[in-house]
């Protein structure tokens, strides 16, 4: 279904016969439409923190200026936008270094439990304010994997943080390494609402979210699964997201044994 899009082009042939050639543009003017689509999207996010920041410096200037708690309060706020605008270009960076290269080139074979062992300290104390726990289950003899550290260090630190973001507080998130064939799989799974069926194919979409408003007061940039599945498919793997509503959500992706 759906209209497609053809571009016509008309050659002589030189004996005074002319070929016309019809070219199927459809799949190149959609993705001509998402880019357009990536920066309007891109740019609202951005222009939304940069919209509270300009109206309390406006206030800091004028009502606010002789008031020193509503100032330290204004400041407060502010440091919070600065903070999102931060994440966000951070996040956006992320997404254009990833894009680069179609499939990457790692050289090291990768330990998984060494890199679930350094998402678990860098967000030791989110975990802890939130009273949750981080559970490392790996299967015995577990193979090292062929993936580059740094970016598979990124895929479980955005699946743990959601986790944490969406899973209910005071509950355990589990990470499990296990062999499947030639790959390895990762799951982070939490206790939650979890996800509503219909969200889950879109749900890697840049800047979809179920609930737009949770999101931003956890944090969230809306970027954080987009990144993920770039990368896992840059390393030939599989990403899955499976959730039961009232109970929870797996996301688990594969990555290549190393040889
Ligand atoms: P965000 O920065 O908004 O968290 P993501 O791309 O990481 O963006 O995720 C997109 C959306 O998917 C989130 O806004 C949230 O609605 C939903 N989501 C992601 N992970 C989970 C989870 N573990 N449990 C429930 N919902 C989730």
């Amino acid at each position: 279904g759906g209209n497609r899009s053809f571009r016509l082009r008309a050659l002589a042939d030189g004996d005074g016969r002319c070929i016309v050639l019809l070219d199927d543009v459809t799949q190149a003017k959609a993705t001509e439409r998402m880019r357009v689509d990536f920066v309007a999207n891109a740019s609202h996010e951005l222009r939304t923190p940069l919209a509270t920041l300009t109206g309390f410096i406006e206030t800091l200037q004028g009502p606010a200026a002789e008031d020193e708690p509503a100032r330290q309060r204004f400041l407060a706020i502010m440091a919070q936008e600065a903070d999102r605008m931060r994440r966000l270009i951070d996040d956006l960076m992320s997404l254009s270094r990833i894009e680069l290269d179609k499939f990457i080139r790692p050289s090291q074979p990768l330990g998984l439990a060494g890199i679930a062992a350094e998402v678990a300290r860098t967000l030791a104390m989110r975990l802890d304010a939130d009273q949750r726990q981080l559970l490392i289950e790996e299967a015995a003899g577990l193979p090292p994997v062929l993936a580059d550290r740094d970016q598979v260090l990124q895929v479980l630190h955005n699946l743990v943080s959601n986790a944490l973001k969406y899973g209910r507080s005071g509950t355990p998130i589990t990470v499990t390494l296990a062999a499947a064939g030639e790959m390895v799989r990762i799951s982070v799974r939490d206790i939650g609402d979890g996800i509503a069926p219909e969200h889950l194919p879109r749900l890697t979409e840049r800047f979809y979210r179920v609930d737009s408003q949770r999101s931003r007061t956890m944090g969230g940039t809306g970027l954080g699964l987009a990144i993920v599945k770039h990368i896992v498919e840059r390393h030939r793997g599989r990403l899955e997201i499976d959730s039961r509503q009232g109970e929870g959500t797996v996301v688990s992706f594969t990555l290549p044994v190393a040889p």
